[in-house]
């Protein structure tokens, strides 16, 4: 199994809701800082139990694919009722999704799955997954 560390990425504090802290999703956390969580310890159960799909080795890659380092951080998550499972991309910084190196992630992941890509300045789109030849 791959073995990932977030080391100094801290890109999910500042993309996901916390519900425990009312925080929303596309917000930085009061509780971020250069150093990481200032809370770590006693950090919400929602911060303890998320992990990017890089972090669970899920998308390939190095730690130049990591999100503070790509730009971009994938989740996923799964429909009530189908139990189909979509994956979103989160575009850090505009024009992210654009770069090579994520346009062949995206690319990859989408012969497989719905992906959903938020950008940076709050667009949506979709990228449906190929079908079988
Ligand atoms: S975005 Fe992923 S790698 Fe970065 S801190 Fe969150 S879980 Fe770790
Ligand atoms: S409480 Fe800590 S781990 Fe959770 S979002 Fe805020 S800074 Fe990140």
């Amino acid at each position: 199994m791959t073995h990932r560390e977030c080391g100094d990425c801290t890109v999910c504090c500042s993309v996901m809701a916390v519900t425990e802290l009312r925080k929303a999703s596309r917000r930085s956390c009061e509780h971020v800082g250069p150093e990481g969580c200032r809370i770590h310890p006693e950090r919400p159960a929602s911060c303890r139990e998320f992990h990017c799909l890089w972090l669970r080795g899920a998308v390939a890659g190095d730690e130049a694919l990591r999100p503070d380092a790509l730009g971009v951080m994938f989740d996923y998550f799964v429909t009530r009722g189908t139990g189909e499972e979509h994956l979103i991309a989160f575009e850090l910084w505009p024009g992210a999704l654009d770069e090579p190196a994520a346009r062949s992630l995206l690319e990859e992941l989408a012969r497989t799955h719905e992906l959903r890509l938020s950008y940076r300045d709050g667009r949506w789109s979709s990228l449906a997954s190929e079908p079988a030849p």
